[in-house]
């Protein structure tokens, strides 16, 4: 017998209990009404992101746990299109591990709706919209406090989007005390969570949602040299680039977006890599400070904008044609 797929229809049942359990646990105050008076976007918090999810699964995406994260909330993946086969053409859309990115969750969440309105044909999409949840948890706990606070790890401490089996631990002395890339490859559960789930799958597409440099990012992360198909790269983030926003993103080689950025660990590399995937990072928007002295000191500005459905509805769409598997 082979063993059920984690995006199968009985996880999916389980799934969604849990999902309904974790919302009456995690359920606060709206947070959208308390940002926006200080002119932090109306962003939604973690029990108003389940709904969300719920919202989508009850128009049509499965939903699977996938794992759970440190300290033990469940990792949700949504599914849309095809039924996930191991031999089937799969795309993957990553959000939130880096926790203060709030942009990004919001951005795969209206993909997710964006997606299911398409026509997938034969392909299967996964989206994993949150995936280190004790980390936004506690964003969102500063959030409601007031504390500014600068949130980039697990509740290890550790870096998830330096911790993929992709070069691991290059780069870690560049800003040791940000990129800390755990003690071992998938050594993070959330990390392990997303390679176990997309083991066997023919993951040809991945996009991971990360801001606020306002640029789409192609392999390599651990090399300045060129991808041997780093042309197919270029123009689908040139593409998407334009479309993201009125002011075009850039588009370049994630290990030339800051001098003396060579990394290792990332997912962007992990899915060129080990799946031979077409692997996009896009950082959404250029955040949030602009002209507001008021927002200069709280870090969930400089990485969020006070936009958010605006934002995240053009950059889904904007990612919109590369996730569904359109040619160029
Ligand atoms: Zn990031």
């Amino acid at each position: 017998m082979t063993p059920a797929s984690p995006l199968s229809v009985a996880s999916e049942r389980s799934g969604r209990a849990v999902l309904r359990q974790l919302v009456e646990q995690h359920r606060a105050e709206p947070l959208a009404p308390a940002l926006g008076r200080r002119g932090l976007g109306t962003y939604r918090g973690y029990a108003e992101l389940l709904v969300a999810i719920d919202r989508l699964v009850q128009t049509g995406a499965r939903l699977a746990t996938i794992g759970r994260s440190v300290r033990g909330e469940p990792l949700f993946a949504l599914g849309v299109g095809a039924e996930p086969e191991p031999h089937r053409r799969t795309s993957v859309v990553l959000a939130g591990l880096h926790p203060i990115e709030w942009i990004g969750v919001e951005t795969a969440l209206a993909l997710v709706g964006q997606l299911l309105e398409s026509r997938l044909g034969d392909r299967s999409v996964v989206v994993v919209p949150i995936a280190n949840p004790d980390g936004l948890l506690r964003v969102e706990r500063n959030l409601r406090a007031r504390r500014f606070r600068f949130v980039r790890h697990n509740a290890h401490g550790i870096d998830l989007n330096r911790n993929f089996d992709a070069h691991w631990g290059l780069g870690r002395r560049t800003v040791p005390w940000v990129f800390k890339p755990g003690a071992s490859p998938s050594s993070e559960p959330e990390v392990q969570a997303i390679a176990r789930a997309l083991g066997t799958r023919r993951v040809d597409r991945a996009v991971s949602f990360h801001s606020f440099g306002g640029a789409v990012l192609y392999p390599h992360a651990h090399s300045l040299l060129p991808a041997p198909d780093a042309a197919e790269h270029r123009a689908w983030a040139r593409r998407i680039a334009a479309a993201a926003d009125p002011r075009p993103y850039r588009a370049l080689p994630s290990s030339w977006f800051g001098v003396g950025l060579r990394q290792g660990g990332l997912e962007l590399d992990w899915f060129h890599e080990r799946h031979g995937a077409l692997s996009l990072l896009v950082e959404c928007s250029r955040g949030g400070v602009g002209l507001r002295p008021g927002r200069l000191f709280d870090p969930f500005a400089w990485f969020n904008p006070p936009n958010p459905t605006e934002v995240a509805g053009r950059i889904a769409a904007a990612t919109l044609p590369f996730t569904r598997g359109d040619r160029l």
